[in-house]
């Protein structure tokens, strides 16, 4: 094969979070072609699910904007949403890729008016606040989505009423099948990131059982304007504003019961997340609960500042439980202080944990046949024959996985131009 045709072979980058998204555009905007997949109706993975960005506590969608018109204004990048690689076949040069996509039932003649969505007398759970509210069975996931295009929930497809909705150019299509591709392209590049461990797995923690025990992801989502209380920190039992609040630091990580290992970010979205609490109600009082505080790097300046706020306290402790009054269904943190040896029995309207990251690549998204390498948690290593970048590879900041990103984006251009 020719040099030049060598060079243009595509390459194909699984997952469209922030670290499929860069890899992806760094390796187009030099001239080549790729094939962006994305499992979810939208691009942005978890980072289009947070309120703000440690340090800097800006809006994450700005970053993500940038990138998504990049991609837009890219014709050399082909997404695809929806969809999911089925099974790999060849080698670096040379790969075969089935890939799977779902049907959204609309197509993209919709310009994202919100006819449809209007009429639609179904309500779902919504995933993307973690079920803590309800959504149109017709919808996009967030104002802010890209692609700008809805989707419909596949049981509501099959309803009479989705037969019956408006749409002023025609896009909803309640028959649309599944369909699948085989495409070549010369590297993979493996972006599939990670999930929140399952809280519920840490039991003494009551989460599932409490009501007002919640999780990091889920009080990202709480803080939001378009969460499920529009933004203010209300509690999940009575509604009543957050005005004492836990944080558990390790909640599940660093745990041979759970995950082995530090996630990196934990402490960091704790403090990110006291801000938050502060900033809305300043009479408030924060309490944090931590084995020892990580805030590497160019981090410290924010924990220091974090630190100067007299509202907030930090107890060295890893709580043994948490109970529940039930009467007010306040959530009492119990435990010993390490430092003083005093045992402490705390109540709070509200607890959040710290929850790690799990590398979907575990368990959701493994690599299709055998062409990946594994570390003992589940990242996808060095050693295979196809590349990872951002969380799928390691528990990362955003920082940091657009960094690896970047790096990996040459990694798959030169994986790419090898003979098949
Ligand atoms: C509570 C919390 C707060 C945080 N706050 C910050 C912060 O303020 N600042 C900061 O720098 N970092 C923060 N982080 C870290 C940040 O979320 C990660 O760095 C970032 O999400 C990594 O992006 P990624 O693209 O690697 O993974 P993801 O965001 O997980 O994206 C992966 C993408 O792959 C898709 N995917 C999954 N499986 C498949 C499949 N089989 N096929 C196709 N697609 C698939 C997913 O749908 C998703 O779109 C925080 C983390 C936590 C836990």
């Amino acid at each position: 094969m020719a040099d030049d045709q060598a060079a243009s072979r595509t390459i194909l980058v699984v997952g469209g979070g922030i670290s499929g998204l860069t890899a992806a555009v760094e390796a187009a905007e030099v001239g080549h072609t790729v094939l962006l997949v994305e499992r979810e109706p939208q691009l942005g993975g978890r980072v289009s699910q947070h309120f703000q960005y440690f340090p800097k506590l800006c809006s994450p969608s700005c970053g993500l904007e940038i990138n998504y018109q990049r991609v837009k204004n890219n014709p050399r990048i082909r997404v695809l949403t929806l969809a999911e690689v089925e099974a790999i076949s060849g080698q670096e040069g040379d790969f075969t890729v089935r890939i799977r996509q779902h049907p959204r039932f609309v197509t993209e003649k919709c310009t994202a008016c919100g006819e449809c969505s209007k009429a639609c007398t179904t309500m779902v759970a919504n995933p993307f606040n973690f079920g803590m509210d309800q959504v149109k069975a017709i919808r996009n996931s967030h104002p802010m989505a890209y692609p700008n295009c809805y989707f419909m929930d596949a049981e509501y497809a099959r309803s009479a009423e989705a037969r019956t909705l408006p749409c002023p150019v025609g896009a909803i299509d309640p028959d649309m099948q599944a369909t699948v591709l085989e495409e070549h392209v010369g590297s993979i590049v493996w972006a599939t990131g990670w999930r929140p461990y399952d809280a519920e797995k840490i039991q003494p923690y009551g989460f599932g059982r409490h009501v007002n025990v919640s999780t990091n992801m889920r009080f990202e989502r709480l803080a939001n304007s378009y969460g499920p209380t529009s933004g203010r920190l209300l509690r999940p039992s009575d509604g009543k504003e957050v005005k004492k609040i836990a944080f558990i630091q390790c909640a599940g990580s660093r745990d041979h019961n759970h995950l082995p290992f530090c996630s990196r970010v934990c402490c960091l979205a704790s403090m990110k997340q006291a801000t938050y609490v502060r900033e809305q109600y300043p009479d408030a009082q924060v309490t944090i609960y931590y084995i020892d505080l990580r805030a590497m790097d160019r981090y410290e300046g924010f924990q220091k500042k974090v630190e100067a706020d007299p509202g907030i306290t930090w107890i060295k402790s890893k709580p043994a439980r948490i109970d529940e009054d039930p009467a007010s269904k306040d959530p009492i943190v119990i435990g010993e202080n390490t430092l003083t040896g005093i045992r402490y029995a705390d109540s709070y309207d509200m607890v959040v944990l710290a929850t790690g990251m799990e590398p979907t690549s575990a368990t959701t998204a493994r690599v299709p046949g055998h062409s990946a390498a594994y570390d003992e948690y589940g990242f996808v290593v060095k050693g295979g024959q196809v590349l990872s970048s951002g969380c799928a590879a390691s528990p990362l900041d955003v920082a940091g996985a657009v960094q690896a990103s970047t790096a990996v984006a040459l990694k798959a251009i030169q994986a790419a131009a090898k003979r098949g």
